[in-house]
């Protein structure tokens, strides 16, 4: 098939890691799964406000029509949610300082498009990190450079700018972008003012995109330094806190000729009448959704001190919606095995036979935090795979 590029030969097709899904067949022959792996909202959207979108469907959407196509009733509420939540002031934001996606995975592809392709620059990485950056840049042909995180998760920011200097130096295409998940994921580790000192510091040749899809359970935001500087961008989701992963939509708040280059590169409709006037709902009665961030953060803290008394296991401290856990030399002892990843697979594996389906990335596992429900199961479950301590 010589019409196909060479390197795609080398890549795989994503797959959903997530059989529960939304009530598809799937659960007719697999046991249901508490999914934990994905970090969405385990609450569904009240009652009301979806019977509030089905009369939208029945009665202002058109089915027949394209969606309105520049979203600005859309960006409005973004912008209004921007202020109210990040403590900026709303002379220093418009319209045009906003861009919506199909979830926040379109937006990192419109970058990606933007700053390196064909082979103009590459991006780099602090790893363990989110993974759809280095996957999204190799659909692309762009080169990642990708650098190991301290003992801490934090980044190591004297081997980022040597990276980025040797670039620079050599014939291979420069850092362009920078990407950052703040709290980071699977490590769940807030930007420290460290970080963010260096990110500042950075040339203004390079884009810094900074990843709050966790900003909700946080609290912190760079929002004001996407507004005041010309290569700082910052992406939102509203599929993590505002419970709608079903929708898939996204956003990007920067200078706004950053935001009018990902404006180019975005495709006609991208954004479905559904889903617009679904994240237009949600915006609507956020203080509503987002009540359930206290409940969560609760439920990660509570589990996170039971995990932590564990012998086993070692844990994180999360600024986020999941826990991030590793074993320990006991627990490697404990299992019979000689390697971490080995006793992660081993765990992994037992607690999805024993129904819990959690992420293994990293070299670690991520959980996230379900209903206390199903929280409990976890720790039932996983103490039962660890066995009783010693
Ligand atoms: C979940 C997640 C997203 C969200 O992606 P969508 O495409 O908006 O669903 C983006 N970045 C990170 C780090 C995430 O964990």
């Amino acid at each position: 098939m010589a019409f196909l590029r060479d390197d795609l030969t080398q890549l795989a097709a994503y797959k959903s890691p997530h059989p529960t899904g939304s009530g598809s067949e799937a659960t007719l022959i697999q046991p249901v799964l508490d999914g934990l792996d994905t970090n969405e909202s385990p609450i569904d959207l009240p009652e009301d406000l979806k019977a509030e979108l089905a009369e939208a469907y029945r009665h202002q959407i058109l089915a027949n029509r394209y969606p309105n196509g520049d979203h600005q009733a859309l960006k409005q509420a973004v912008v209004s949610y921007a202020v109210q939540s990040g403590g900026i002031d709303p002379k220093t934001i418009s319209l045009e300082n906003v861009t919506l996606g199909n979830g926040s995975d379109e937006l990192i592809r419109s970058v990606l498009m933007a700053t390196c392709l064909g082979n103009y620059g590459s991006i780099l990485v602090s790893e363990p990190t989110f993974s759809m950056y280095g996957i999204l840049a190799n659909t692309l042909g762009i080169k990642v450079c990708r650098l190991q995180r301290q003992n801490d998760f934090a980044v190591d920011t004297v081997a980022a700018q040597s990276a980025i200097e040797s670039t620079e130096a050599s014939d291979a295409p420069p850092v362009r972008a920078v990407f950052m998940v703040h709290p980071n994921s699977p490590t769940g580790n807030a930007l420290t003012q460290r970080e963010l000192d260096w990110l500042t510091q950075l040339s203004t040749d390079i884009l810094v995109v900074v990843d709050e899809a966790y900003f909700e359970f946080s609290g912190h935001t760079t929002l004001a330094e996407a507004l005041s500087r010309p290569n700082w961008l910052v992406l939102r989701t509203f599929s993590k806190a505002f419970r709608l992963a079903a929708h898939r939509v996204g956003y990007g708040i920067a200078h706004p000729a950053i935001i009018s280059a990902l404006e180019k590169l975005r495709l006609p409709y991208n954004l479905p009448s559904f889903s617009q006037t679904a994240a237009l709902t949600a915006l609507a009665h956020s203080d509503r959704l987002l009540t359930q961030i206290p409940t969560l953060i609760s439920e990660r803290d509570r589990l996170s001190s039971v995990l932590s008394e564990h012998p086993y296991l070692r844990v994180w401290p999360s600024n986020s919606n999941f826990i991030y856990v590793r074993l320990s030399d006991r627990g490697l002892a404990a299992l019979t095995v000689t390697n971490q990843a080995d006793g992660l697979v081993q765990v992994f594996e037992q607690l999805r036979a024993s129904g819990t389906l959690i992420r293994h990335t990293g070299g670690g596992l991520r959980i996230s935090i379900g209903t206390a429900a199903e929280n409990e199961r976890t720790l039932t479950n996983l103490q039962q795979v660890l066995g009783s301590k010693p």
